[in-house]
């Protein structure tokens, strides 16, 4: 199923109101929200929003609203710390053996809840042509680095011709093991992934890597499918990461069908963000406790290749970890062990009976 071809993306409020999704009376108060993070929402994107629902999880992802406005004491312009470790311009340097590379700060959809809302869109600008070289030359001479991560912006609105460029220029790097590219792009934006594209990625012998950024099951429509498809076919390791999003997929239900169908795609579910300090996000973050709460509904019904790592990009630059929930814990007797029916265990066991619990 193709979109419809005379659906454009939506890059005004007006195209939003013409499109029955913001009422002619609201269409005022959202332009301030618009100029702190551009509009964009791509015709599969539009299409797959009901219009009827007012909390249809696809327009919460995407529409501006309002809440965006509201900033809350604890968030920041830059929640994870990337400017910290910005040694030049376009890369982000925080672990010694990988870097991000941002060649671009456009978007095809802009994310409401985007920890990147500062500097992408009309808030961004892209690398020039000398700072990407420069950009290439800091990995050039940082033998240590053994991942290079694309980033953005959205490294896949690139030309396959110049997104080409750059994939063989670090395949000509020997200490680049990996390159990486983080991608929205099969699934808002899946006419994008043609055969040629898919060919930019595999023109070196450096392995690309995508992980697929989404967060809903109903995001993958039969062309985000295909476009997932002509990748897996092409050899291309496919991994997912999903933002936690209050009011979007807060729900174990929820996330269970689109784990499952990314299993079924042949992407492996990597991480489950929480949502980051980014500002104006407050109204579609949860709580830690709400997410690990999720994963330990997932932990007891789906099977372990639908599980992502559920992690926190701790403030202040200082990194992912996984935040649980847990199911250990050190005692004096040794290991207290829970399975996954919430039911404790000694971990060793006590041995016959002696010392039982
Ligand atoms: C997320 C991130 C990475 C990649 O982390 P992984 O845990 O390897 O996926 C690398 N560098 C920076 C700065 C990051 O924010
Ligand atoms: S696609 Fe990624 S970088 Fe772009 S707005 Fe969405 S979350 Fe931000």
């Amino acid at each position: 199923m193709q979109p419809n071809p005379t659906v454009r993306t939506a890059r005004r409020v007006e195209d939003l109101v013409a499109a029955g999704l913001v009422a002619p009376s609201a269409a005022a108060e959202l332009e301030p929200v618009v100029r702190q993070l551009s509009l964009a929402i791509t015709p599969e994107m539009l299409e797959a929003i009901d219009p009827e629902d007012p909390d249809d999880p696809i327009r919460r992802q995407f529409v501006p609203a309002t809440a965006e406005l509201e900033i809350a004491f604890e968030e920041r312009h830059d929640p994870i710390g990337d400017d910290r470790f910005t040694p030049v311009e376009g890369i982000v340097h925080r672990h010694p053996d990988r870097v991000l590379l941002k060649p671009v700060h456009v978007c095809p959809v802009y994310c409401r809840f985007c920890f990147r809302r500062e500097t992408v869109g009309r808030g961004g600008r892209a690398l020039s042509a000398d700072e990407l070289r420069a950009a290439l030359d800091y990995v050039r001479a940082h033998e240590e680095v053994w991942e290079v991560i694309l980033t953005g912006g959205e490294p896949l609105v690139l030309s396959a011709r110049r997104l080409g460029q750059i994939v063989r220029e670090l395949d000509a790097m020997p200490h680049v093991g990996v390159v990486r590219v983080h991608s929205r792009v099969p699934v808002v934006d899946p006419g994008r992934v043609t055969g040629e594209l898919v060919g930019a990625l595999r023109s070196g012998e450096t392995p690309v890597w995508v992980v697929v950024h989404t967060n809903h099951p109903r995001e993958l429509g039969p062309a985000a499918r295909a476009a997932l498809a002509r990748l897996a076919d092409a050899g291309v390791p496919l991994l997912a990461q999903t933002v936690l999003l209050r009011g979007v997929n807060d729900d174990a239900e929820v996330l269970a069908e689109l784990f499952r169908t990314l299993v079924r795609l042949r992407v492996k579910p990597y991480y489950l963000h929480h949502g980051d300090l980014a500002r104006g996000t407050g109204h579609l973050r949860t709580t830690i406790e709400e997410g690990q709460a999720l994963m330990r509904e997932l932990r007891r019904r789906v099977s372990g290749t639908c599980l992502p790592t559920y992690v926190l990009d701790v403030p202040g630059g200082h990194g992912k970890v996984p935040v649980g929930p847990s199911y250990l814990e050190a005692t004096d007797e040794g290991w207290r062990v829970e399975d996954v029916g919430g039911e404790v265990h000694r971990y060793p066991p006590a041995a016959d009976g002696v010392g039982a619990r």
